[in-house]
């Protein structure tokens, strides 16, 4: 045909900032290492926190490990998209990398508690929420124990808010069940997840 024209009929894809929240202990580590290894193509983003360093935690790849002191001048600073105090210790997102990423059109994946998810959801009210669970507190408590980093008290604690947790569900845009040995069942969930919101007739407008 004369005079064809080859644009794209459909508007450019936009970026998505993507919550991913859960219990404590649920596996939300394995799942974005498991994005990361297939190659997903999202900034996932870095977190500040007062909490001190597991064994095998890198700084700047796990998490930013900050002074207490540190933490509140960048909070002062309002260099913090969100953050909350989980488990007595302070957490929260840098805002920069993650307005940068969304400005340069890359998705952005932010591994964060519930209420954390609360605050993006005020605060970018267009964020997917994605909870994560395990299939009965059961399999949740086993997980928790095998990882072996909480005190027994701590455990507790940990347990008890996954319950009230669980309250939060409908807030959420979606729930992913990451099965006893089904990782990868959790990431394929994921990934349809976000293949599904590419393809929104009326996309997600994420601004940070
Ligand atoms: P952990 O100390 O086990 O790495 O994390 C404890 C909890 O803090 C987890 O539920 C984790 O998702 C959450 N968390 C990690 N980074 C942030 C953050 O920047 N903001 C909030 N609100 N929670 C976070």
């Amino acid at each position: 045909m004369k005079g064809k024209n080859n644009s794209s009929l459909l508007p450019p894809i936009k970026p998505l900032l993507i919550v991913l929240s859960g219990l404590s202990g649920v596996g939300k580590d394995t799942v974005l290492a498991g994005l990361r290894k297939a190659g997903f193509p999202a900034y996932i983003s870095v977190s500040a926190t007062t909490r001190p360093r597991r064994p095998g935690e890198k700084d700047g790849a796990d998490y930013y490990f900050v002074s207490p002191e540190k933490f509140k001048t960048m909070v002062n600073g309002e260099e913090l998209l969100e953050w909350a105090t989980v488990y007595g210790h302070r957490y929260g997102i840098p805002k920069e990398p993650v307005r940068q990423a969304l400005k340069n059109g890359k998705d952005v994946i932010v591994k964060i508690d519930v209420q954390g998810a609360a605050t993006i959801k005020k605060k970018v009210p267009q964020a997917v929420l994605i909870f994560l669970m395990t299939l009965t507190m059961a399999e949740l408590e086993d997980r928790l124990k095998k990882r072996r980093t909480e005190t027994a008290a701590e455990l507790e604690l940990r347990l008890k808010t996954a319950v009230k947790e669980l309250d939060r569900i409908p807030m959420f845009d979606y729930v992913v069940v990451n099965r006893e040995g089904k990782v990868n069942q959790a990431i394929a969930d994921i990934n349809a997840i976000i293949t599904a919101e590419k393809c929104r007739a009326n996309q997600r407008e994420c601004v940070v």
